[in-house]
């Protein structure tokens, strides 16, 4: 079964009446972090103590955060149970769920960035972010 990415970002934003992800985030209640991150590493999300904590490289251009956490929440809103998955085995990644939040993350970030300008796929698909 394939989601209708476009379709639950439009219906994310109408809910919460914002397209900015960082509102989007705390409405969700999901803590956002800065961290350290090894070249190559955008982010990921996971549990911690039952809160949603998105981790995102503090070193990546401001554009660049807001794509990561554009698609953190695609897979928090679209892949609930996929996080505690993904840190169980590090190099583990679902093509089909990767795209499918870097589809989310495209639409969200539409809303607020030229996507002429801001290449929001490319530098998705080009780093690790589980
Ligand atoms: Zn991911």
């Amino acid at each position: 079964m394939s989601l209708n990415i476009p379709l639950r970002v439009k219906n994310l934003v109408a809910r919460y009446d914002t397209s900015d992800p960082f509102r989007l985030a705390k409405d969700l209640n999901c803590l956002v972090y800065y961290v350290a991150l090894p070249p190559g590493v955008n982010g990921f999300w996971r549990h911690v103590l039952r809160k949603r904590t998105i981790a995102i490289n503090e070193e990546l251009e401001e554009w660049q955060q807001a794509a990561v956490l554009c698609h953190e929440l695609g897979h928090i809103v679209c892949h609930p149970g996929y996080a505690a998955f993904s840190m169980r085995n590090i190099s583990f990644s679902n093509t089909r769920i990767e795209n499918e939040a870097d589809e989310f993350a495209e639409c969200l970030m539409s809303y607020r960035y030229d996507l002429d300008e801001y290449y929001v796929r490319p530098f998705l698909s080009q780093s690790w972010h589980p």
